[in-house]
């Protein structure tokens, strides 16, 4: 193709850019009511970079599209420059992988929230609602809690760099398709973050906090 790719997707996020930190019934992410468990999983990604260009393309109010993608909208409380870098680590994994690609073009819309002390990285889908939490402060979005679990694993951890947040950005996104992680018998790691670990030239992740991950059949 021949336009940038990197600035088409800055321009897909940040022109569709709300702020706001409460959903339409007006409750705060996080808030009493809402199970905690759902987005208490663990920490990485994946993504996509057809549909992006797409939706740059197309009218970004068409939420109607039989293709579908994901769409990002960030929390006035996410900084700019993370809701940069997290940009970028949709466009690394999706560009990267078949797995990061298929993971980016999910039908949907993702509101961008960072961490707080009550809620670590993660992600959390009711029907429609899909959020991600993602710490801006940390190199590799990660909330502190996950990263002291990930030091039992020093070879696991995402590196502190675009990788790292693409890693654990793609491991989030295949929470979307409703993949669990292995500690719950799931099998997000295996199927959705290590593809994508293997894209950007990473050593796949062997354990969910200790519990082993299967090898790919
Ligand atoms: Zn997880």
């Amino acid at each position: 193709m021949s336009e940038d790719p990197k600035l088409f997707v800055r321009r897909a996020g940040l022109e569709k850019t709300i702020v706001d930190g409460s959903d339409s019934k007006g409750r705060v992410a996080g808030a009493a009511g809402e199970p905690a468990e759902e987005w208490s999983f663990g920490k990485h990604p994946d993504e996509a970079e057809f549909n992006l260009f797409r939706y740059c393309g197309n009218d970004p109010t068409d939420k109607v599209d039989p293709l579908g993608f994901l769409e990002f909208v960030f929390d006035s409380s996410f900084p700019k420059d993370a809701q940069t870098r997290f940009l970028d680590a949709v466009k690394l994994g999706s560009s990267t992988s078949e797995r990061g690609r298929y993971l980016a073009n999910l039908p949907g819309t993702v509101k961008v929230l960072p961490t707080d002390v009550r809620t670590p990285t993660g992600a959390y889908k009711k029907g429609d609602d899909m959020r991600l939490y993602l710490n801006p402060k940390d190199p590799a979005f990660l909330d502190s809690q996950s990263r002291r679990d990930f030091q039992q694993f020093p070879t696991e951890l995402p590196p502190p760099d675009a990788k790292g947040r693409a890693v654990t950005v793609f491991h989030e996104f295949g929470h979307f398709t409703g993949a669990k992680d292995e500690n719950k018998r799931g099998h997000n790691v295996r199927d959705n973050e290590n593809p994508v670990r293997r894209g950007l030239h990473l050593d796949d992740r062997e354990s969910y906090n200790g519990v082993p991950v299967k090898q790919p059949y």
